[in-house]
């Protein structure tokens, strides 16, 4: 028999990036009728599916730590996917030297190899906060205590000015500038903790990509691709979305509860009309662009050793395999200030040339021949958050919190790690289903 308390209520979840779809799936499986709705023709946001050639490849988010285990759980309730190795393996020029840092290498070596990128008192605090982050797992993302209390003492200055220019030109900038797109001046130590889990973490990539789950997906949950949601409805106590699709004129539509898991500033957009006060605070989260771009070589660029170098005096902060066995597959990253603003496609183009130029000199390759080429321009593709973001979570669920039937989710609420965000649906399901169980039953949509 049909539950009364689930029958005929429908869900509307916004953003099928991996937030939205975990969050989907998780309505779903408490017995509600969900509808995932997605402005792009295809899910996954930015996991960034695409092809080179033939071949299935992401040009977002691809590496899942061990330590995702909310992430694998969602993955695995499709069949148990196969995972490849990655690893953590980076390296950089100092003093004209290729050093490199590996997942496989003793706490020895890599002990003495970090020595060379900072002061031991650098490396002492970094240690108190990895012991933090190690120790407690909310410390892994953002809004638990411990970096409320950190971002309470130090947030009034960004991140580059509590440790020596040394640290934060070999360490932190490599690291922010991947993470969040940004600069160390650009970032505060109290959203820190979800930078340094990923560099506490080792790393898998799904062998066939997201793209079988995403399409197994959508077998259980109800899509509407190329929908744009403009508006969020609020009235008479009812909740509903203003969509327009295919460019379409907008029409409203009305739901029993609505998951925003759309990046902070697409919502502040969604609800800027009737949540004004939340829009503003929505507005705040800075996000930075990247380019990404994978070339496919005629022959391996990369040995097993060195797989990615990171550079600090281009466009290009970086530039790694594809994958483990995919040493002829390189993927260049253009991010941080000289990547900005967003290339032209001409521009790109010099880019990835000048690229490609210096890491063949730094690698000793030569003539190598391009085989496909995908590019990716991403206007927001890292979040970089806010100061005080324990301060601004407070604010942001207290605005929620007078809209029955609305819950947030995405990147910017507890960190922008797959991982982060993954959780971030689960919990905007969890708590739509907790104010479900007593909101009144209504029948009829319109
Ligand atoms: C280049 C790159 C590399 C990365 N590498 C890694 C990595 O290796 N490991 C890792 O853990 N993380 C990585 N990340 C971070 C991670 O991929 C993202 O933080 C994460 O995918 C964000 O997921 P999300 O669901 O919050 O947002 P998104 O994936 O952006 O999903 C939001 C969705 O909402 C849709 N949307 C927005 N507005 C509307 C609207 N008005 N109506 C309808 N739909 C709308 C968007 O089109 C999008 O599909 C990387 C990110 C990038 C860009």
């Amino acid at each position: 028999m049909e539950d009364p308390k689930t029958a005929d209520r429908r869900l509307a979840v916004v953003g099928a990036g991996i937030a939205g779809m975990t969050a989907a799936l998780h309505l779903q499986q408490a017995g509600y009728e969900v509808e995932l709705i997605e402005q792009m023709d295809v899910l996954g946001g930015r996991f960034g599916v695409d092809r080179l050639g033939d071949r299935p490849v992401m040009t977002g988010g691809k590496n899942l730590g061990r330590k995702y285990s909310a992430l694998r759980e969602f993955l695995a309730e499709f069949g148990e996917p196969e995972y490849e190795e990655f690893g953590i393996n980076t390296s950089r020029v100092l003093d004209g030297k290729i050093l490199t840092l590996d997942s496989k290498q003793g706490a020895l070596d890599k002990i003495s190899r970090l020595r060379r990128l900072g002061p031991v008192r650098d490396l002492l605090k970094l240690a108190y906060l990895g012991f933090l982050v190690r120790r407690k797992e909310e410390n892994r993302f953002l809004g638990s205590a411990a970096f409320i209390r950190i971002a309470d003492r130090n947030d009034d200055r960004p991140l580059s000015a509590h440790f020596s220019p040394r640290i934060v030109r070999n360490m932190f900038r490599p690291m922010n500038v991947r993470m969040n797109g940004a600069e160390p001046d650009e970032v505060y130590l109290g959203t820190f903790g979800t930078n340094l889990n990923m560099i506490m973490d080792t790393y898998d990539q799904l062998t066939h990509g997201i793209s079988p789950i995403i399409d197994a997906l959508a077998k259980v949950v109800r899509v509407r691709t190329s929908a744009k949601v403009e508006q969020l409805l609020t009235s008479d106590g009812r909740i509903g979305l203003g969509i327009s699709e295919h460019g379409g004129p907008v029409t409203d539509h009305y739901y029993d509860g609505v998951v925003l898991a759309s990046p902070a500033y697409a919502t502040a957009e969604i609800v800027k009309s009737e949540l004004p006060a939340l829009s503003d605070l929505l507005a705040e989260v800075k996000y930075f662009p990247a380019a990404v771009v994978l070339v496919e070589y005629d022959r391996p660029v990369f040995g097993s050793e060195v797989r990615a170098i990171v550079l600090d005096d281009g466009p290009c902060s970086n530039a790694g395999v594809y994958g483990i066995n995919d040493l002829n597959i390189v993927r260049y990253t253009f991010s941080g200030r000289h990547a900005r603003p967003t290339p032209t496609d001409d521009v790109l183009d010099e880019w990835i040339d000048d690229a490609e130029h210096h890491l063949t000199c730094l690698l000793g390759v030569e003539n190598l021949r391009r085989v496909h080429t995908v590019k990716r321009i991403w206007d927001a593709a890292y979040c970089a958050y806010v100061p005080f973001h324990g301060k601004f979570l407070s604010q942001v669920h207290a605005e929620v919190a007078a809209t029955p039937g609305l819950e947030l989710a995405g990147d910017y609420l507890r960190g922008a790690p797959l991982e982060a965000s993954c959780r971030s649906g689960i919990e905007a399901a969890d708590k739509l289903l907790e104010q479900l169980k007593s909101a009144p039953v209504r029948t009829g949509h319109r």
